[in-house]
């Protein structure tokens, strides 16, 4: 092993002095004034909860994705509830997704009384294997869920393909990939059904919120129900039409999001552009300083696709260390560079295990990756000092490390 001889190249973790003083959060919100701003002008309205901020921010939200509808909920989860809910997903039916998420994703078809089935994914992007997931269709598949690992759009058109032979639904879960575009096309206007997550560590915050984008006027009447109680009108629209009288046609949730909520919503998207552009750029930064070391492989953006960039997830090349993924981790911790681990495969998690058996062994792509993995930080509101502090952490410990 190489011993650093300079006191200053001493790791963290063994006494050294850290690159940084203070921990560098893997992912944060950027709130400006004018976000503030119009939070404040909606506390001084009519309309906490649904008002005319609601109406606005989808308006301009399906227009930014280039959908014809988008339905706002009260989070990604319910946003994906809701999105399992509208593709008809019940007892006895199937959809298949990727172990390489959020739990959140496979979850939504639990909610349905549906079963999730994996597959495995793609050595390179890490989403879902089109091919893979082909082998699993069975005569109680009825939706197809890949997910946009990282902010790489998925192969959509071959999951596309795959459900117009098996009359399928896809709903994609771009909770990650809010800008990218896949073919010349912004994710959110591609497949069936897509959502999306404003949780303050995603592109665009409300606080907690999500979206469903869609072309089908049938599945954004059903998703607008289903975040209302399954009530077939809403109170603004009563209260236009000066009536009081409502039906409730199918059992729904209360999923709003509210108008504070929106307002945020609004500001954000406003900024969007200007943020994507930032990851791309310190993406870049972290392709061009990382590219000599052996010990990593760095995340690829396919032909004709653009990254989103939510998440900067390297993989150790563990054969050519002498550490584990555990202490790689411990000393980019201990350098107060705030590293994560994105995903721990989502079948082997207690709860999936003692309902469906342990099936680890089963999907050794996303495995094997899993234990490779570090996210890196990766936000908009990150400074170039902030960069340079990550990629002066990484050459430190990797090259400490080097077998
Ligand atoms: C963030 C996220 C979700 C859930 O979104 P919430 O808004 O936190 O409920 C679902 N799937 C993926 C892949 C996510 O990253």
């Amino acid at each position: 092993m190489h011993q650093a001889t300079l006191t200053d190249e001493a790791l963290a973790i063994k006494g050294g002095a850290p690159v940084r003083e203070t921990l560098l959060p893997y992912g944060r919100q950027s709130i400006d004034e004018d976000d503030i701003q119009c939070v404040v002008g909606v506390l001084r309205s009519d309309w906490l909860t649904t008002g005319p901020n609601v109406a606005e921010f989808e308006e301009a939200f399906a227009a930014y994705v280039g959908a014809k509808y988008a339905v706002s909920f009260a989070s990604g989860t319910a946003a994906l509830h809701g999105a399992a809910f509208a593709s008809g997903l019940g007892p006895g039916d199937e959809a298949i997704t990727s172990p390489m998420t959020f739990a959140a994703t496979a979850n939504c078809v639990l909610y349905q009384g549906a079963t999730p089935v994996f597959a495995d994914v793609s050595t390179d992007t890490l989403n879902l294997d089109p091919q893979k997931t082909a082998a699993r269709i069975t005569p109680r598949t009825r939706a197809l869920l890949p997910v946009d690992y990282a902010g790489h759009p998925a192969e959509i058109n071959a999951f596309l393909e795959i459900a117009d032979r098996h009359g399928l639904i896809v709903i994609e879960d771009a909770c990650h990939a809010l800008g990218a575009h896949y073919l010349q096309r912004r994710t959110g206007s591609v497949a069936h059904m897509t959502v999306f997550s404003f949780h303050p560590v995603k592109h665009l915050t409300t606080g907690e919120g999500g979206m469903v984008t869609t072309d089908r006027s049938d599945f954004a009447e059903t998703l607008r129900r289903f975040r209302n109680h399954g009530i077939s009108s809403d109170a603004r629209q009563r209260q236009s039409q000066g009536q009081w009288h409502y039906e409730m046609v199918l059992l729904g949730f209360n999923y709003r999001l509210t108008d504070i909520a929106c307002a945020l919503g609004l500001s954000q998207l406003r900024k969007l552009e200007v943020n994507l552009l930032r990851r791309g750029e310190i993406a870049s930064r972290y392709a061009s300083a990382f590219r000599d070391l052996a010990a990593i492989t760095l995340p690829v953006t396919r032909e004709d696709m653009t990254h989103a960039w939510h998440l900067y997830p390297i993989q150790l090349n563990l054969e050519k260390l002498s550490a584990t993924r555990a202490e790689v981790f411990r000393a980019l911790r201990a350098e107060n560079i705030g590293v994560n681990v994105h995903y721990i495969p989502v079948h082997l998690h207690p709860y999936y295990r003692d309902r469906f058996g342990d099936r680890a062994g089963e999907f050794p792509v996303a495995e094997n990756a899993h234990e490779r993995l570090i996210s890196l930080p990766m936000f908009h509101g990150m400074s170039d000092q902030d960069v340079e502090d990550v990629i002066k952490a990484v050459r430190k410990v990797t090259s400490h490390f080097l077998a």
